[in-house]
């Protein structure tokens, strides 16, 4: 038999995939081109590995030295893990030998960092560029006005390879009061896919306030928290 726990996150999940399905639906989207990232911070290895177990196999951490417990603790798995939080320069050595993919690319001088040490280990990675979509002084995030000039820096760095765009939009009780972001999001996507080409193809925005609207607007990924795990110890 279950435990209760194990139980508790499969009805979460069957919960969160129902509703992919019907926001998927109202706009001819498919579910399996939505990607679910579990955000795993805060939480236990314990329930990732049940949610690993139910098919759920890329997660997101926010901290290197909480990620790097979990990473070790579950490296029986194949968990592709992405860095979603905010990284200094100093955590960079460990989080590139760490992560899949690096999120939240969103300074020149982190750019800079990773570009120094991923070419002396002689290796490229996948990343994502974080927009301040709301232009929000307290978020972190490439401001609009900056992404084409930050595009033109990246572009010369030849060991980072831009798959797309990851936000993390105002916090809104509503969600459709999110969805004009999510739309710019999509806009600002369209622009600098020349800059990037075809690998240029992720959109990471959406979480368990908003991640309907996200499809809706085309998000490839959604990072989900608290709807997939529960609340956060
Ligand atoms: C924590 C976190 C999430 C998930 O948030 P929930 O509201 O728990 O779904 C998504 N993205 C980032 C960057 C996060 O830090």
């Amino acid at each position: 038999m279950k435990g209760e726990l194990e139980q508790t996150l499969l009805r979460n999940l069957n919960y969160v995939k129902e509703r992919i399905a019907i926001a998927c639906n109202k706009v001819a989207r498919k579910p399996e081109d939505i990607k679910i990232l579990g955000a795993s911070k805060r939480q236990s290895p314990e329930k990732i590995r049940f949610l690993y177990n139910y098919g759920i196999t890329l997660f997101g951490e926010n901290y290197v030295q909480e990620a790097e417990e979990k990473i070790t603790a579950l490296e029986d798995l194949s968990i592709e893990w992405h860095f979603i939080g905010r990284l200094q320069t100093n955590k960079v050595k460990r989080a590139i030998k760490l992560f899949h993919m690096i999120e939240t690319v969103d300074r020149k001088e982190l750019a800079l960092e990773l570009e120094k040490r991923l070419s002396k280990e002689n290796k490229t990675m996948p990343i994502l560029l974080e927009v301040n979509i709301g232009g929000e002084p307290t978020k972190g995030g490439i401001r609009v006005e900056e992404l084409e000039s930050f595009c033109e820096v990246i572009q010369q760095l030849k060991h980072l390879e831009v798959r797309g765009l990851m936000c993390l939009p105002p916090l809104e009780e509503d969600a459709n009061r999110v969805r004009p972001y999510f739309v710019k999001m999509r806009e600002l996507f369209e622009r600098f896919k020349p800059f990037f080409g075809e690998s240029f193809r992720e959109l990471s925005m959406g979480t368990s306030h908003d991640f309907e609207v996200a499809i809706e607007e085309g998000a490839t990924i959604i990072r989900l928290g608290s709807i997939l795990f529960g609340p956060r110890l």
